[in-house]
């Protein structure tokens, strides 16, 4: 009997497929939660899943994690980075990117800017906005 693409088991020990891929998707959303403020990338959310289904593939990973950002559930880190930084926490809030080790870290959002008022007197509509404040975090400071 062919083992499962995603957890490995065969046919036979498989549960209905239903609770198959919401076990996955469970497992997805807790490896971003239990990341912290990691901000992990689709890669790291692998590595962890893995640790509990081992033959799950990058690309189960990757459709689990657009249908948790689809539903509103975790975000993208609105920080430009590539590969894309998942985000536990959904609501607006800035970030501060460490350039040496590209860690991120939360900040809270300090709201409408100078920007966003100049920009909206010039008639532009704003949908949103973030922040991201690049620099070295303390860690990699103290290691100069
Ligand atoms: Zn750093
Ligand atoms: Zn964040």
């Amino acid at each position: 009997m062919e083992p499962c693409d995603a957890c490995g088991m065969p046919a036979s020990a498989r549960p209905p497929r239903e609770r198959r891929h919401t076990r996955q998707l469970a497992l997805v959303l807790a490896a971003v939660r239990d990341s912290g403020s990691e901000h992990p990338t689709a890669a790291h959310v692998h590595r962890r899943v893995r640790r509990t289904l081992p033959r799950v593939s990058l690309g189960t990973v990757y459709r689990n994690l657009e249908r948790l950002v689809g539903e509103g559930t975790i975000a993208v880190a609105d920080v430009g980075a590539r590969p894309l930084r998942y985000d536990p926490v959904p609501s607006p809030h800035d970030h501060f990117v460490c350039r040496a080790c590209g860690g991120i870290e939360d900040l809270p959002s300090v709201g409408p800017t100078l920007h966003l008022r100049r920009l909206r007197r010039a008639g532009h509509r704003i949908e949103a906005h973030a922040t991201v404040v690049y620099g070295r975090c303390r860690r990699c400071g103290e290691e100069r």
